[in-house]
């Protein structure tokens, strides 16, 4: 064993995980595609600055979260970035993406980095697949970004998993809104912890995203935003929950929501799953109009997207029975070759049937055909093909079904054929 431990809060992922996380790759890339949201890929350290200005300042994440460094001493400092908003929107205004069409949809998997202590369902590098709706803020803009993300919990086959909603009004309505939120919180100054007495002055809503218990308590008496709306954010709400519902996508609404970022306004959501304990949220994601205004941009981008963790999805999955579904990636074809003599043809007949896209594994270690037997078995493969003396002769190979233990005597082409036809898996077609 190697004196050397994974840090604290990340985690290795062997070959029969790493094969659930490509179905989940692949199902979000299929339906990113049929929705038109096109991947991008963005440098995994970013300036610090811009998750500061960004993410803003009073979040737990710039906060105390970040991993930060200093690359040399005099240059500026960097981070691992925390999530992934604050970068595209960055790469899209860097490469000036709106002067070449008003409307950017893009999507994203990635590895994320924060400082967090870690448990159940939460570590220090995490994944997260998400997608980003730059250039429309509109209600079908934001139904569309949730629609999309609801149909690949769907077509993963995840139930049960609940949408809770929100809506933060435009700058107007939270500014009226603190001031209520500041005078209401007043006259418990003395019993609010200290994140909530620095947050009563620089932003009070955060307090209402408080994980502390008492303060969930207190906050559960606090006003709600809603009821500080102007009409046209109402209609703005109401119109994303038409949508919704005109799409069968059931959804809870909850004034508290106000999720961890500041950078939201109007529609905010969440999607939990009862199956994951204290870290129930599985993703979320809302409207973000003021953020490009935010890293400098003269004017607003409307914009909305949403991020969903990987691996919490993935815990879900297997709470739900998913895992099991997913495609094996076991070879299909054990190549036993049954005396040594034999082994550079069988090198050429695995070449052979690779060639022609059909799973193969072949022992490179001269073992005993009964060690060949017993490996064919250990990874599962469908079927094992002899290779004998007779075979090499006639250039007629038999081929065993290892879950029916049925035989049958065929040539190379006619094997390749009937595997094509039992459409087993290929490699590569
Ligand atoms: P957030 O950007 O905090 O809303 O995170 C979006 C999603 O990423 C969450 O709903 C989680 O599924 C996932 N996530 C966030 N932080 C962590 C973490 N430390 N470990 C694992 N997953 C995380």
């Amino acid at each position: 064993m190697s004196q050397y431990q994974s840090v604290k809060g990340t985690r290795d992922i062997f070959p029969e995980e790493a094969a659930q996380w490509n179905y989940v790759e692949t199902i979000v890339h299929k339906l990113a595609a049929l929705y038109g949201f096109r991947e991008i890929r963005i440098p995994i350290f970013e300036y610090t600055e811009l998750f500061q200005r960004g993410i803003g300042s009073t979040t737990d994440i710039v906060g105390k979260e970040m991993f930060s460094f200093q690359p040399d001493p005099k240059g500026r400092s960097i981070t691992l970035r925390p999530e992934m908003t604050a970068g595209v929107m960055r790469a899209a205004l860097q490469k000036n993406l709106f002067s070449l069409a008003p409307v950017h949809k893009l999507f994203y998997i990635g590895e994320l980095f924060r400082k967090e202590r870690p448990q159940a369902g939460r570590q220090r590098q995490f994944s997260q697949f998400g997608a980003e709706l730059l250039g429309v803020s509109s209600p079908a803009a934001v139904a569309e970004v949730i629609t999309l993300m609801m149909q690949v919990f769907k077509s993963l086959g995840l139930n049960g998993l609940k949408l809770r909603i929100n809506t933060l009004g435009d700058s107007e309505d939270r500014l009226r809104f603190r001031e209520a939120l500041q005078a209401w919180f007043a006259p418990f100054h003395d019993i609010l912890d200290e994140a909530s007495k620095e947050r009563l002055e620089k932003n009070p809503l955060r307090i209402l995203d408080s994980k502390n218990p008492a303060m969930q308590e207190l906050v559960s008496g606090a006003p709600r935003l809603y009821d500080y709306l102007k009409e046209s954010s109402l209609q703005d709400f109401k119109k994303v929950l038409f949508y919704l519902e005109e799409r069968g996508i059931a959804y809870e609404i909850d004034h508290r929501l106000v999720r961890g970022l500041d950078y939201y306004c109007h529609t905010a959501f969440e999607v939990t799953s009862s199956e994951l304990g204290a870290q129930d949220a599985i993703g979320g994601g809302g409207r973000y109009d003021a953020l490009a205004r935010e890293l400098g941009n003269s004017a607003d981008v409307p914009a909305s997207g949403f991020a969903v963790g990987i691996e919490r999805l993935l815990i879900t999955m297997e709470k739900q029975g998913l895992l099991a579904a997913i495609p094996s990636d076991a070879p299909v074809v054990y190549l036993v070759v049954q005396q040594q003599d034999l082994a550079d043809h069988g090198m050429q007949i695995a070449w052979q049937l690779r060639e022609a896209g059909i799973k193969t594994e072949i022992d490179l270690a001269g073992r005993s055909m009964k060690a060949q037997m017993r490996e064919a078995n250990r990874i599962n493969a469908a079927y094992a093909l002899f290779l004998g003396a007779t075979e090499y002769e006639t250039g007629h190979y038999s081929l065993k079904n290892l879950v029916t233990s049925e035989q049958t005597t065929l040539t190379l082409e006619a094997i390749v054929q009937f595997l094509r036809e039992q459409r087993l898996q290929q490699c590569g077609n």
